[in-house]
C-alpha cells in the first residue's frame, strides 16, 4: 500500500473533525507519497542530500527493537516521569504545541486530564478520551536511559536534547508550524499518527512567516488556511515502532489517529546554525504567536549567543575554570561550518541585530572581537582586510564593517528590560514549542 493510500484509510477511520481537512489537502494533488525516487521534484525541493529528506522506518529508531516498552510499561513510565517533572516545575507543564492550546492542563473539574490521558494509552477504544484535548510533553529520564546512540550521527553536533516523551490525545491535531531548529528523531511507542511534512523552501517559509504574523495579530478565531499554498509536501502514516527523522524548519502538521506516545530527541549541528541565523525573521514571527513569547525569544537569543561563543571561542570549563577549546570550530580554508559562518555573516548580521536587546548586541560584538583578535594572522577572518594593531583596532573594524549601523545613543538606554543574556536559559537552542519540552532542566 502506498503511503497516501494508508493515510487515506487512516483518515477515513478517524472521527476527528480535522480528518476531512487533511483528506482534502491530499485530494488537492499537491501532496506526494513519502516514498519518491531520488530525482523527483518533491525530493529536490527538500534539498540535495539524503539527510534533507524525511525518513520513516525502524532502522533509525532511538530504541533497540527488544527494548521498546510495552503499553503497561509506558503508562507506568509516563506517570513516574511526569510526577518528577511536576515536582521540579510546580505543576507547570510544558506543552507540545502551546500556541493555540489552552495554557493550563491541570485546572478542570474533570479530575486531572493529564493523568486521564496517560490512562488512555492502554485502552484500545478511545471513547473515554473525550474532553482530553491537550497534548503533553515532558522530559523523560526513563526513556533516555533505554535509548540507543543513533547509528548515523550527523557531523558537527553542537547539542542533542534529552529525550522527551510526548503524549497526544486521540484526534489531536498539531496545527501547521515549523519543526524546530534541530534534526528531530521521533519514535512512535504507541498509537498511530498521520503526518504531512513540507520542505523548508523559501516559498514555504515566507508563507509560514506571514501566517504566524496573522496569527499573532488575530483577535477572533479565524485562522487563515495557508497549507494549500505550500509546495512539495509529503504525507504518510507513522505506525507503532516506527521512527521518523526530519530536518530543521520543515513546515508540518500531524493528526493522532489513536492516543499516541512519542519519544523525541533533536540534534543541532554547526551546519544548521548558519541556517538558523537566516531564519531568525521566521522565528521572531513565531515567538509572537507563542504563550510567553517574549521570554522564549530572550531565552532563545541567549542560547544562540552562547552557542556562537562556543563555536568561535570555546567555553570555560566550570570545574577547572579554564578555556576549553574542544567545541571551537576548526578553521578550514574552503569549507566546513566555520568557513560557512564567516562567509555568510555579513548577510545574516542584520537579522541577528534585529532580534537582540541592547545588552545582547554588545555580547555579540565581544564574542566576535575575541575570536578575530585571537585567530592567527593580521587579517580579519571575515573579510580579509589586514588590521595592523588587532588588539586596538579589530573590535572597531568589526563594528564598522560587520555589524549594522545602530542609532546613536540607543546603547545608553539601560531601561529596556535588560538582562545579562548569557546567564538566562539553558544551554540549548530552542525556538519552538515542542523543543521547549526537551529543554526542561
Ligand atoms: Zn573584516
Amino acid at each position: 500500500m502506498s503511503s497516501l493510500a494508508a493515510v487515506r484509510t487512516a483518515l477515513k477511520s478517524s472521527d476527528s473533525e480535522h480528518a476531512t481537512y487533511l483528506t482534502s489537502l491530499i485530494d488537492s494533488g499537491k501532496i506526494a507519497p513519502s516514498k519518491t525516487n531520488p530525482g523527483s521534484k518533491t525530493r529536490q525541493l527538500f534539498g540535495p542530500l539524503d539527510a534533507d529528506f524525511p525518513r520513516l522506518g525502524k532502522r533509525i529508531s532511538l530504541f533497540d527493537a527488544d527494548r521498546i516498552p510495552t503499553k503497561q510499561e509506558l503508562q507506568e513510565l509516563c506517570l513516574r516521569d511526569l510526577k518528577a517533572t511536576r515536582e521540579h516545575f510546580n505543576d507547570r507543564l510544558v506543552n507540545f504545541a502551546p500556541s493555540r492550546a489552552a495554557e493550563d492542563a491541570t485546572a478542570t473539574d474533570e479530575g486531572d486530564p493529564t493523568l486521564n490521558l496517560i490512562t488512555n494509552i492502554n485502552k484500545d477504544r478511545e471513547s473515554s478520551s473525550q474532553g482530553i484535548s491537550q497534548a503533553i510533553a515532558f522530559q523523560s529520564e526513563s526513556l533516555q536511559n533505554i535509548c540507543i546512540e543513533g547509528a548515523e550521527k550527523p557531523d558537527n553536533v553542537l547539542h542533542t536534547s534529552m529525550t522527551a516523551c510526548i503524549v497526544l490525545p486521540h484526534n489531536n491535531l498539531l496545527p501547521l508550524q515549523h519543526s524546530n531548529e534541530g534534526i528531530t528523531t521521533t519514535t512512535l511507542l504507541s498509537g498511530s499518527i498521520v503526518w504531512i511534512i513540507w520542505p523548508p523552501t523559501h516559498h514555504n517559509l515566507s508563507i509560514l512567516q506571514t501566517f504566524y504574523e496573522s496569527l499573532a495579530e488575530d483577535t477572533d478565531d479565524s485562522v487563515p488556511d495557508v497549507s494549500r499554498d505550500l509546495e512539495g509536501g509529503i504525507a504518510f502514516l507513522q505506525n507503532e515502532g516506527e521512527s521518523l527523522r526530519f530536518p530543521p524548519f520543515c513546515p508540518m502538521m500531524n493528526l493522532a489517529i489513536k492516543t499516541s506516545v512519542l519519544a523525541t530527541s533533536s540534534t543541532v549541528t554547526a551546519t544548521a546554525y548558519i541556517a538558523i541565523l537566516r531564519r531568525l525573521p521566521l522565528l521572531k514571527s513565531w515567538f509572537k504567536t507563542e504563550v510567553n513569547g517574549d521570554q522564549k525569544q530572550s531565552e532563545f537569543n541567549s542560547a544562540m549567543l552562547k552557542t556562537l561563543d562556543k563555536m568561535l571561542n570555546g567555553e570555560i570549563d566550570p570545574a577547572t575554570k579554564e578555556l576549553n577549546v574542544s567545541h571551537k570550530l576548526p578553521l578550514t580554508p574552503n569549507d566546513g561550518p566555520l568557513h560557512a559562518l564567516l562567509s555568510s555573516w555579513d548577510d545574516a548580521k542584520g537579522d541577528v541585530a534585529a532580534i537582540l536587546s541592547t545588552a545582547d548586541k554588545k555580547v555579540v560584538k565581544d564574542i566576535w572581537a575575541s575570536f578575530l583578535i585571537r585567530e592567527k594572522g593580521r587579517e580579519c577572518k571575515i573579510c580579509g582586510k589586514v588590521i595592523r594593531n588587532k588588539m586596538k583596532l579589530m573590535r572597531q573594524h568589526f563594528v564598522d564593517v560587520h555589524w549594522p549601523m545602530e542609532e546613536k545613543g540607543k546603547g545608553k538606554n539601560k531601561g529596556e528590560g535588560r538582562v545579562d543574556s548569557m546567564e538566562v536559559g539553558g544551554d540549548e537552542l530552542s525556538g519552538h514549542g515542542d523543543e521547549d519540552a526537551m529543554e526542561i532542566e
